[in-house]
């Protein structure tokens, strides 16, 4: 089965929550909707709920047009960022509660299905406790749990983990993706700010900017090539470390120059047709991207000659600050002219303050984008 948007615009009085914004959901599958606060995420996932009705637009699922359908009629589960469950009920009666209204289950089937979930999601020990008495952690697997154990054909999730701590989220981030694809027919559209939550859980991803959708297709796909800087801005954690460069033609290649860093690159024809399309003088002013995570960390020039490793330009610069991420570290590192740069490593280590260090990069590991249009133009993983 198939959940497609077709055109959908939304507008509250003067603000165009959603702009003309098309997607498709497979069933078993998890689809992303991932942008910054006030993208329009809560405001699609409620019209595919029926919670909101759309000013243009069609919602299809399978070959049913739904959009005049009222919630009720639409098989949707919601989970709510603020969990949504009712005080004065125990963890149980909250999970049972929407199989109670339905009036379909026998109380035996229901108990079996409350089992089951609360099995599924580790908090069978909490079935007897009343929210108050959970943890934040607890009391979201409780909403996850109500959403699941409806069998609805489709299931929304609006920034599940958002509230959580950091601890735990990393640890749920894990389990989630298992959690929600456990009955396999179901459309799952999960909203997240979060790029990491949204490269750990989900198998498709819509980039929505302002109520613009930027970019759509596989979750790993669209992360190794976004299609522009503001897409690659918004979807990497830690953010890209931007420099300004430019790309010249010289003695018969192609020469990336960052600041004194000049290093060749191999370019597909298309791109060199497109790049000399315009222009006859065979330069252009890009913005070229690397990850903190591309970047290998060293102490000295030493360390990095006995790495071994090949081909690397290298920096080096005095380590600004650094934090702790889950378990990694990103170091903010004052590179002479080039300004700052942060690194990741896959590791919890304390960094001295000042301290001198050289970190490397791959010059095929980067991404260029043109820097008048943001356009990508290379990318380490396909070429536009
Ligand atoms: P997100 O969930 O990505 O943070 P929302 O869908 O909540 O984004 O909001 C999208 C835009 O629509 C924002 O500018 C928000 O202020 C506006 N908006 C959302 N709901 C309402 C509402 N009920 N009334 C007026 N404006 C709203
Ligand atoms: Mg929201």
């Amino acid at each position: 089965m198939k959940l497609q948007l077709n055109h959908v615009s939304k507008w509250y009085k003067n603000v165009k929550a959603l702009n003309d914004v098309s997607i498709e959901c497979e069933s078993g599958k998890i689809t992303a909707l991932f942008g910054p606060a006030g993208s329009g995420k809560t405001t699609l996932l409620k019209i595919i709920a029926g919670l909101e009705r759309p000013d243009n637009g069609k919602i299809i699922f399978g070959d049913k047009d739904i959009t005049p359908l009222p919630p009720h009629h639409r098989e949707v589960a919601f989970v709510f960022q603020t969990y949504g469950l009712f005080p004065h009920l125990t963890v149980y009666d909250n999970i049972a509660f929407p199989l109670k209204v339905t009036k379909k289950y026998s109380s035996s089937e229901i108990d079996k299905r409350v089992k089951e979930v609360a099995d599924i999601l580790k908090i069978s020990d909490v079935l007897q406790k009343y929210p108050a008495q959970l943890s934040g952690g607890q009391r979201q697997r409780v909403g996850i749990a109500r959403a699941l154990v409806k069998d609805a054909k489709i299931l929304l999730l609006d920034e599940p983990l958002t509230n959580l701590d950091y601890k735990i989220r990393e640890t749920m981030r894990g389990e989630l993706r298992k959690i929600l694809l456990s009955s396999k027919d179901k459309v799952v559209v999960y909203a997240t700010p979060d790029p990491i939550e949204a490269l750990s859980i989900s198998d498709y991803i819509n980039i929505l900017i302002h109520g613009n959708l930027l970019q759509s297709g596989e979750t790993t796909n669209v992360y190794n090539n976004p299609r522009n800087i503001t897409v690659a801005q918004f979807f990497s954690y830690p953010p890209m470390n931007l420099f300004n460069g430019s790309l010249s033609y010289e003695n018969n290649s192609w020469m990336l120059n960052i600041h004194e860093i000049k290093t060749s690159i191999k370019l597909n024809e298309k791109v060199i047709r497109n790049l000399s399309a315009d222009t006859s003088t065979k330069y252009r002013d890009v913005t070229v991207g690397i990850r903190p995570g591309d970047f290998m960390f060293f102490l000295s020039y030493e360390e990095y000659e006995r790495s071994k490793k090949e081909g690397l330009v290298t920096l080096s610069g005095k380590v600004l600050t650094s934090e702790v991420l889950g378990s990694e570290t990103l170091i903010h590192i004052r590179i002479a002219e080039k300004g700052r740069i942060s690194v990741l490593i896959p590791e919890l280590r304390p960094i001295e303050l000042e301290l001198p260090v050289v970190i490397a990069f791959n010059p095929l590991n980067i991404y260029i984008f043109d820097k008048k249009s943001g356009e990508l133009i290379y990318s380490p993983y396909h070429i536009p």
